[in-house]
């Protein structure tokens, strides 16, 4: 059966950071919306110049080319095992679109809680790597020799990481969250992790929630 497995949480959250674990512990694309509104706007395709603005602003791109975007990426051969899906739905109408393209019955939902004054110290340090994208662990940032863990590519500060536009961020989510999380609260597959905790620890305890609803999942 398909593990289709949906992250939650403000930006900042770790939320990319889990994804990729759990993508490569049970063997499922991780499926970063933001990372492929990047990699649209590097490339500079159509896509990419109509969401440049929006995004450097610290604004939702429209909901109609984000659900057609992620329903034509769930299409692919890839995900026949399952997927996780880091940073969609951040909408109501997303989150009703979601749960037409799958079984919504299946669909395991974790939401990462951590708070404000803590998002916004962690989002305005963060470094990516301008090769990889990948998220650079804190220690991997010091000093000159600062390179990406997994490419040695360099690495940088997002554009929508500067202090000004994680505010609008952290806002526009907060104007999100709400309806988004009580569309799932009420479903037994859903469940809410402590973000402060170790990246490990927190790993554990998403691995431990899924593997649980999983099996439940299963028996219904
Ligand atoms: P993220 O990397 O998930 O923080 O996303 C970076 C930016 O991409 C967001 O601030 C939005 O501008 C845009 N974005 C990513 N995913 C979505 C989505 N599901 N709906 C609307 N905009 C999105």
């Amino acid at each position: 059966m398909a593990l289709d497995i949906v992250m939650l949480g403000p930006p900042g959250g770790g939320k990319g950071t889990q994804a990729g674990r759990l993508a490569r512990h049970y063997g499922i694309p991780a499926i970063s919306t933001g990372d492929m509104l990047r990699e649209a706007v590097q490339a500079g395709t159509d896509l990419g110049r109509q969401v440049k603005v929006v995004m450097d602003r610290g604004d939702l791109v429209g909901d109609d080319l984000m659900i057609a975007t992620v329903r034509e990426r769930l299409n692919r051969g890839d995900t026949a095992n399952g997927f996780v899906l880091d940073g969609f739905p951040r909408t109501l109408r997303q989150a009703e679109a979601l749960d037409r393209m799958v079984n919504e019955r299946g669909l395991v939902v974790i939401e990462i809680a951590v708070p404000a004054d803590e998002l916004v110290r962690r989002l305005s340090s963060r470094r990516i790597c301008r090769g990889c994208g990948t998220i650079a662990e804190p220690a991997a940032r010091a000093g000159d020799a600062a390179a990406c863990a997994r490419c040695g590519g360099t690495l940088v500060q997002r554009s929508d990481d500067r202090e000004e536009v994680v505010r609008e961020r952290l806002n526009v989510y907060e104007t999100n969250a709400r309806p988004l999380l009580d569309h799932y609260r009420s479903r037994p597959s859903f469940r809410t992790i402590d973000g402060l905790q170790s990246p490990d620890r927190v790993f554990e305890a998403i691995a431990g929630a899924v593997g649980e609803m999983a099996t439940a999942g299963q028996k219904r």
